[in-house]
């Protein structure tokens, strides 16, 4: 990347292949972008942008022969999770959750936290993340410390159960009201700060680890607060029969949830797999967003009905989930996985599937604007759009994974790799330039990780099989 500088803050961007993902699905071939302190403030062709703000522009970066995209938003993920990857490779659900998360995460410190989410937020710019969605770890004030630090957007949640069997020990004895004041205090003090980048929302772990009486005070919370609720919603069919028994509904959680009204346009839903036709249809009319994790389904839940809720016009995004469901927090990576699953899943009686399924344009959106909307953020951010906020990606398609480039959009979903990622600018700051990140230490963050995750795994009593035959 080729910078001019001078002292003024407007930064000029030109002769860049411009995907703006707006609502006219633009495309400038040779486009130019002015950004002035966290605004975009114009975009268009590159020598109108060059003529009329290059005389006042601090910086100006020719990117010939590069794509600039909006940053990806990750809708699920768990960056308290990231210490814990392979902790629980090819283990059934029951030894993941409860011999191996669970105990992880009661473990966890603040500063546990703290350093695995810097961990995890390395990965995500790396990826060409601006933004994500916590799914709901522990010690939200060291997540935080570690955003404001990296330089993301990121709306944080804590964990949150007050019911359930096998709890460990911090969690076991807390009641709704319990949990509900924390996340009241985490929001007072985490709420809106790190330059307005960071919110706090509130979190459900999923429906077998709450009460009734903890989801109605949850709804009722966000909307005295004004903000959106995190859940893992139908994960698996157990979930549903264990719903259907407990509570006496007909279907499962979604049902459920849709007779006592906590069904609105400000829940994400993760996950969401096992759902039938009547609950796509209670989600769609309630306005609920959701996360598609397509790696993860794949690894221990199974395959989500995304092309229905699609049909059904539900906003649906994409997250990679944490680090020991799925490994590789690249949404790079899930939009290649989420066009194929979603391909494969569609079968015709011969045995083919269907390659029109799911197509490359639908894929994109739900990393970028369908994010937004996710997050109830698309006023500010998920498009190249004038007055948006300044969180953008640069992309280097010059190598042996995109050459030869002919459909820049089909080729973004299908060819592009994390690799090609070489900038990446959140609030109208570079927090990454030609794959350096500018905000943390990275050499620093990978030897804390390691020691921290050795003494947590300690102190949690994890043992994994060694599975080597080491000579
Ligand atoms: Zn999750």
């Amino acid at each position: 990347m080729e910078a001019q500088r001078s002292s003024s803050s407007l930064i000029i961007l030109h002769n860049a292949t411009i995907v703006t993902v707006d609502s006219d699905s633009r495309v400038f071939r040779n486009g130019g972008m002015a950004i002035e302190h966290d605004k975009i403030k114009a975009i268009g062709q590159s020598g109108d942008i060059l003529a009329e703000f290059s005389g006042t522009a601090g910086e100006i970066v020719d990117l010939r022969g590069q794509i600039l995209l909006p940053g990806f938003i990750n809708t699920h993920v768990h960056t308290s999770q990231q210490l814990a990857r392979g902790i629980a490779d090819d283990v059934d659900l029951m030894t993941w959750l409860h011999h191996r998360i669970w105990p992880y995460e009661a473990s966890m410190t603040e500063e546990d936290s703290y350093i695995s989410t810097l961990l995890c937020g390395v990965e995500l710019i790396h990826s060409g993340v601006t933004c994500f969605a916590e799914a709901g770890g522990q010690h939200v004030p060291g997540m935080a410390r570690a955003v404001e630090l990296l330089g993301l957007r990121a709306c944080l949640a804590q964990s949150i159960m007050d019911s359930g069997d096998g709890l460990p020990e911090p969690w076991a004895n807390r009641t709704a009201e319990d949990c509900i004041q924390l996340q009241k205090e985490l929001y007072r003090k985490h709420h809106d700060t790190a330059d307005g980048r960071i919110r706090v929302w509130l979190g459900i772990r999923q429906i077998m680890n709450s009460t009734d009486d903890l989801l109605l005070k949850t709804r009722d919370t966000a909307r005295e607060l004004a903000t959106v609720i995190h859940m893992h919603v139908a994960e698996i069919p157990y979930e549903n029969q264990l719903i259907v028994k407990t509570r006496k509904v007909e279907h499962g959680t979604v049902t459920h949830l849709e007779k006592m009204e906590f069904l609105q346009n400000n829940l994400l839903a993760a996950h969401t797999v096992w759902v039938d036709n009547a609950e796509i249809d209670f989600l769609s009319r309630a306005g609920v967003k959701v996360s598609h994790c397509p790696a993860a389904a794949m690894r221990m839940l199974g395959f989500a009905p995304i092309r229905e809720m699609l049909d059904a016009s539900i906003c649906v995004s994409l997250g990679t989930d944490g680090a020991p469901s799925n490994n590789r927090m690249s949404i790079v990576d899930e939009m290649y996985v989420a066009s194929l699953i979603n391909k494969g899943r569609e079968v015709y009686a011969n045995g083919t599937t269907d390659p029109t399924a799911l197509p490359a344009e639908t894929v994109l959106k739900m990393a970028t604007i369908n994010g937004a909307k996710s997050v109830l953020w698309d006023k500010e951010i998920g498009s190249l759009v004038v007055g948006k906020k300044a969180d953008l990606v640069v992309i280097n398609p010059r190598t042996w994974s995109m050459v030869p480039l002919h459909d820049s959009i089909s080729s973004l979903v299908y060819c592009m790799r994390t690799e090609n990622i070489v900038s990446v600018m959140c609030n109208g700051r570079w927090i990454m330039k030609d794959k350096k990140i500018s905000t943390v230490n990275v050499e620093e963050i990978l030897s804390l990780a390691k020691e921290a995750s050795t003494q947590l795994l300690k102190r949690a009593g994890i043992r994994i099989p060694n599975r080597m035959n080491m000579v």
